[in-house]
């Protein structure tokens, strides 16, 4: 289960402060010693951790709640309500485009489930927002990428638009464009192409296409289990390329909470979607006050 380190260590620090009737600097001290470890173990960012130990600290040994009838429980709070600062407080949609077509770009690097998550993402917007969406396949250097969107998009009966791999992904993204203007489709999800790591040709690449299609959003998709190297990715994106959202996959699995805990803070950009598994369902909007009661418990 994702957080299961993470969730049973600071439940376990935190229940030995809660029913507290008295807490001295010392209590919170000790305590903030253990929630550091924590999210250290969990792979948060450092300075995040330090920030997040600092802010609650701070807050803790406020007067207020020193001298309240429950300090213990005031301090849990504090913990909760730092936490989903953390994630970003308010779950944040999608900025729709006042005239239609809405241009979504999802970015990534390869095997982070960029495909997955722009047939999910389909499906979802389709489904809660009434719209019809229509996919571009835009990653021409792996073949394979352009069948599966068409699968996917098969599978889901949600139009694809590709070219094949023998023209330039800003080109087939003009056409996609056209394509949808004449279909009337009101979103266009663009699957762009990943690399295993970050290069200058990706970059300009995907420079190019945002050029071109001036999109609403810029997911980054990154896989939850990469941790901290989540956060270099995302921090890389953002500064090339501009990204205005995350979505991070793989929930589902034992990933240890890093990027979740530090996306947000790293980069200044919202977690809006998060995937719960392989299957087109599998994609759920981001709710960091949940996020944070689950790993409280
Ligand atoms: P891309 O290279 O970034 O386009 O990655 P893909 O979309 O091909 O995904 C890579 C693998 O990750 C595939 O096997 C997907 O089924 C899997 N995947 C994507 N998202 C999730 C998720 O949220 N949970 C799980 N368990 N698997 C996922």
């Amino acid at each position: 289960m994702a957080f299961e380190g993470l969730a049973q260590r600071l439940q376990g620090t935190l229940q030995k402060i809660t029913g507290k009737g008295k807490i001295s600097e010392a209590d919170v001290k000790e305590m903030m010693r253990e929630v550091r470890f924590a999210l250290i173990e969990a792979d948060v960012n450092l300075k995040v951790v330090k920030e997040f130990v600092k802010t609650v600290s701070e807050r803790s040994v406020g007067q207020d709640v020193m001298k309240s009838l429950t300090p213990g429980q005031q301090v849990v709070k504090i913990v909760k309500d730092e936490l989903t600062k953390l994630m970003g407080e308010e779950q944040s949609g999608i900025q729709f485009a006042r005239k239609s077509p809405t241009v979504i770009m999802m970015v990534g690097l390869q095997g982070a489930g960029k495909t997955t998550t722009s047939g999910k993402l389909a499906n979802s917007l389709r489904k809660r927002n009434n719209k019809q969406p229509l996919l571009v396949a835009a990653d021409v250097y792996r073949p394979a990428a352009i069948q599966q969107l068409e699968t996917i998009g098969k599978q889901l009966t949600i139009p694809v638009f590709s070219m094949g791999t023998d023209i330039s992904p800003v080109e087939i993204v003009r056409q996609a464009l056209k394509k949808a203007d004449e279909d009337h489709n009101d979103v266009v999800i663009i699957d762009t192409a990943g690399r295993l790591h970050i290069d200058e040709t990706l970059m300009q690449e995907l420079k190019d296409i945002r050029e071109l299609s001036s999109p609403d959003e810029v997911f980054l998709v990154v896989d939850s289990m990469t941790g901290q190297d989540a956060v270099n990715v995302a921090k890389n994106f953002d500064d090339a390329i501009g990204i205005t959202g995350v979505a991070l996959t793989k929930l589902d699995g034992d990933t240890r909470g890093g990027a979740a805990l530090s996306i947000r803070s790293v980069t200044q950009k919202p977690i809006k979607y998060v995937g719960m598994g392989e299957k087109m369902d599998a994609l759920e909007p981001f709710h960091p006050e949940r996020m944070a009661s689950r790993i409280l418990g």
